[in-house]
């Protein structure tokens, strides 16, 4: 019998990343989004802290066949749409019309076309490591 090591704890960002799919999971059944701020609450981490997890879910969830949807931030005042923005995060103000009432982007987990994790040349011979 052999001794299995004991599990090492799961990392702090693996956690708070499940409870980012999980509340993003939760809106989604609701059929709405949530924003940032609602997932940092979930979370129990930043803002910022959780654009980047948005940042790598984006990544990751199309290897399930997933996609992740942004509704983009919007200016308030002048309804000017973030439509360009890349980052994950509340833009700090209107390029407009420079007002800084900024609503959040909003976030939601859809049914995507599914993509490969990662594109790598197909092994031929799986088993043949020995020469
Ligand atoms: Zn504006």
């Amino acid at each position: 019998m052999r001794e299995r090591p004991p599990r090492p704890p799961a990392p702090r960002n693996a956690t708070a990343r499940t409870s980012i799919r999980d509340a993003l999971a939760t809106a989604a059944q609701a059929g709405a989004s949530a924003t940032a701020r609602e997932l940092a609450t979930a979370a129990g981490i930043s803002e910022k802290d959780v654009a980047d997890h948005l940042d790598h879910l984006a990544r990751s969830l199309p290897t399930e066949g997933l996609r992740l949807a942004v509704t983009p931030a919007r200016c308030l005042a002048c309804e000017y749409r973030f439509t360009d923005r890349a980052k994950h995060t509340t833009p700090g103000a209107c390029p407009a019309c420079r007002s800084e009432r900024i609503a959040p982007p909003a976030f939601r987990v859809e049914p995507g076309a599914r993509t490969p994790p990662r594109a790598r040349p197909p092994r031929a011979h799986a088993d043949d490591d020995e020469t």
